[in-house]
């Protein structure tokens, strides 16, 4: 007798936004169409607006049918906002609010954001070979609470001398539940979570440092241990590959997140996830709506793919799925293919659409 396989739905909200982000995503979209029959998966992808392209519709970043668009779908895959063309819009309006709202109307509180240096792209990456090979770290990153949300913030005046601030806070279930999805994480891979802090310094890192300890005491199996940000950012680059998973708050987890991206030697290569308490997570490439490429043909899509990859895994729970797609990216780049961004003289330089048509038929063809 025949055996039924039974396939596995799901609706996706395509939300490919401006500049390269429709160019990022149509490839993407193509990759994981490949997936879909060797994987027993069938995707319904619903598209929506954001960011300018909202603007210029709707004159909002993120309209109320987006957010239901979202609300009705199983995971959200996200290209890239912005651009010259809405600068002078008024702060709530501009296109970036739309990834802001996301976050906070779905509770996406942890950001994961891998940094893997794929070996065919050593040249490419600044640091020298020696130090960067084997690069392969998680940063998870707290993405709702801490300096950027803190409140008060603002300005005032006295005796004619103008003064600033911003809050930073943190309490212990924020810490706690973030510290949960990076130990989560690193137990699938080297076991090994350094938390990042300026306990020196701040008393949020104080608080920081006793819960995830805490936390810590229910995954014996990961070891860990703590690092100022400061020393973090120059171990980043003198000896990256000592880290598994990195696990720090907001601010420090921006800059330390874009310091990685340069390790790869490309921010087109860097994909990120962003998990919460409820079904609907977020997956989008690290880079922006790169408006000086935008309509040429040359942004690379790998980090848009990789995103759909992390989705297949973390959404979806479609791990050989999420892997056929990380081999088929690892493949092109061992076979040459390079989009300009990480062309450095050797190889065959492609577009776009052909990078999405190779990875693609690469998919198709994983083991
Ligand atoms: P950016 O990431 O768009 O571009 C920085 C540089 O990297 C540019 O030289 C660009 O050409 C290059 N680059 C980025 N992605 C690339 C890719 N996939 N392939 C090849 N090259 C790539 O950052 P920016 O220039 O500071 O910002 C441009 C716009 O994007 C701004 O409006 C900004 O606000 C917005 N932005 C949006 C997001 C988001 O949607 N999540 C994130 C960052 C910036």
């Amino acid at each position: 007798m025949l055996e039924r396989r039974k396939i596995r739905m799901y609706k996706i909200a395509v939300l490919a936004g401006d500049g390269i982000g429709p160019e990022v995503m149509a490839e993407a979209v193509k990759v994981l169409h490949a997936v879909e029959k060797k994987f027993d998966l069938e995707f319904d992808f619903l598209e929506g607006l954001a960011g300018g392209a909202a603007i210029d519709a709707y004159g909002m970043p993120l309209p109320e049918s987006t957010v239901k668009l979202c609300e009705e779908c199983d995971a959200v895959l996200f290209g890239a906002v912005g651009g010259p063309r809405w600068d002078g819009v008024e702060g709530r309006l501009r296109p970036e609010r739309a990834i802001l709202g996301l976050r906070k109307h779905f509770g996406l509180y942890a950001n994961l954001r891998p940094a893997v240096l794929f070996p065919a792209l050593i040249d490419a990456s600044p640091i020298k070979r020696e130090i960067v090979e084997k690069l392969d770290l998680l940063i998870v990153r707290e993405l709702t609470g801490g300096l950027y949300f803190g409140t008060p913030k603002g300005r005032d005046e006295s005796g004619g001398k103008v003064r600033a601030f911003d809050t930073m806070t943190y309490t212990e279930h924020e810490i706690e539940r973030v510290a949960h999805i990076a130990f989560k994480a690193a137990q699938k891979r080297k076991k090994r979570v350094t938390s990042v802090d300026k306990a020196n310094v701040l008393e949020t890192s104080r608080l920081w440092r006793e819960v995830v300890e805490k936390v810590a005491r229910a995954y014996a199996d990961v070891e860990l241990c703590h690092m100022y940000v400061d020393n973090c950012s120059m171990q980043m680059v003198t000896s990256p590959v000592q880290f598994d998973v990195i696990l720090t708050e907001n601010t420090f987890g921006d800059i330390l997140s874009d310091e990685s991206a340069v390790l790869t030697g490309s921010i087109g290569m860097l994909p990120s996830a962003s998990l919460g308490d409820k079904k609907h997570y977020l997956y989008e490439p690290t880079h922006g709506s790169a408006p000086d490429i935008a309509g040429t043909g040359r942004a690379n899509p790998i980090a848009c793919i990789l995103s759909a990859s992390l989705m297949l895994e973390y959404s979806f729970q479609a791990a050989d799925a999420s892997t056929a797609i990380k081999q088929a990216v690892t493949k092109a780049l061992d076979e040459g293919y390079r989009t300009s961004d990480i062309y450095t003289g050797t190889g065959k330089l492609v577009s776009t659409n052909e990078m999405g048509d190779i990875i693609a038929r690469l998919t198709e063809r994983c083991p």
